[in-house]
């Protein structure tokens, strides 16, 4: 049996490595290393994937997410709700512009943020809600755009873990993850489900005016070169990157799949069992496993993790540390005990190997595995 892996890049690359190799040699013979034709070309590919007007790219998902919050013109001060379930990011470019990070739970069954939690958490000095759609399954958008309407906010999807994931509409129509709010934010890590050889991210918006903002901002601020209208950063996503990328999403549908096809395995193993409760299915959302999370019951979690790993099989604690608890976060207006779901679910949480090349004999090892601990 090959070696399990929490995310197999290796294996995944091995198959589209002729390809690859190609593309990244053609940007070192062309030099263009910054804002080549390979930059441009992907950024068209993703608008047309996604159908979004604009997709701008960026040297990272921290940076998107940041850099989306300077274009909205947010002042210091100014309150955004998310989640306290999520990787810290979410709410580190919030606090590092000054604003105010207000956290709020989640629901039990998906992880995302509560929408009646958001509208509990609204002021007179809320001007954003950034939904994170977190392990790869969209937050509850119909009812969080209808929240930011009503009250005037912007609404800032952070889809680092959800490109590809399609919300679906009570009229059926879809649309992409990151394309349904004011502005949508993603990264390309290496291990998110569209990973490149190193970072990456990329800012999704339809609106034209944004857009230029967006694209000026992540440019220093220019529009006409030396001309600096906006404080802007440096956030480049590099054409050996864009090169690898523009690969990898052609294939981007067929890793969804794969990951769903591991996830159908896992979740058809643990079903029913009483110590073990399987990701739960939202309706209104597509879902591509960026993570393949279990919520344990009266079992111990770390005997669990500690018994995979010794049978060389990976698993990790998705977030073992509540941002609301987390010691730079701490905030006279939250405290332990303040989101009783996050913070049950940090305790019970486990997430297993979740990637597109595991097999049907690795699948077996790691259910067995996981299952002989928990029959126990
Ligand atoms: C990965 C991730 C980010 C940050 O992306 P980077 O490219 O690592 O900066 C932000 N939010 C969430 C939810 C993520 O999973």
């Amino acid at each position: 049996m090959e070696q399990i892996r929490m995310v197999d890049l290796k294996g995944q690359y091995e198959k589209i490595k002729d390809e690859v190799n190609i593309a990244i040699n053609e940007v070192i013979e062309t030099t263009s290393f910054i804002n080549g034709p390979a930059v441009k070309e992907f950024q068209k590919n993703l608008e047309n994937y996604l159908s979004v007007k604009h997709v701008i790219p960026c040297g990272n998902g921290t940076d998107a997410l940041q850099v989306a919050m300077m274009a909205l013109g947010l002042k210091p001060g100014d309150e955004v709700i998310t989640t306290s379930f999520t990787f810290i990011a979410t709410a580190e470019v919030i606090a590092l512009l000054g604003l105010t990070p207000v956290l709020v739970d989640v629901e039990p069954d998906t992880f995302n943020i509560d929408p009646e939690a958001i509208k509990k958490a609204i002021t007179p000095k809320t001007k954003a809600i950034v939904p994170v759609h977190i392990f790869g399954q969209c937050a509850n958008m119909d009812e969080i755009m209808k929240i930011a309407k009503d009250n005037d906010l912007f609404v800032i999807e952070d889809a680092c873990q959800a490109i590809g994931a399609d919300y679906i509409f009570d009229d059926d129509s879809r649309k992409k993850a990151g394309t349904i709010g004011h502005i949508g934010c993603t990264s390309f890590f290496p291990s998110k489900n569209l990973g490149a050889f190193g970072d990456g991210g990329a800012i999704f918006t339809n609106d034209d005016d944004l857009a230029k903002k967006l694209r000026s901002i992540v440019n220093h601020g220019m529009t006409i070169r030396y001309y600096h209208d906006h404080i802007g950063v440096n956030s480049r996503l590099d054409s050996i990157q864009a090169a690898i990328l523009n690969i990898k999403l052609k294939h981007l549908d067929e890793y969804a799949e794969a990951r769903n096809k591991a996830a159908e395995y896992y979740n058809s193993a643990f079903a029913n069992n009483p110590k073990l409760i399987t990701p739960a299915k939202f309706e209104k959302s597509t879902h591509v496993f960026h993570q393949y999370t279990l919520v344990t019951k009266n079992i111990n979690r770390k005997g669990l993790q500690e018994f995979l790993n010794e049978k060389g099989i990976p698993a990790m604690i998705y977030y073992p540390v509540p941002l609301h608890i987390q010691k730079a976060y701490q905030d006279t207006r939250c405290k332990k005990g303040d989101f009783p779901i996050t913070e049950d679910l940090s305790e019970r949480v486990i997430s297993l190997p979740m990637h597109t090349e595991l097999d049907d004999e690795q699948l077996k090892y790691i259910t067995n595995s996981v299952l002989e601990f928990v029959n126990k």
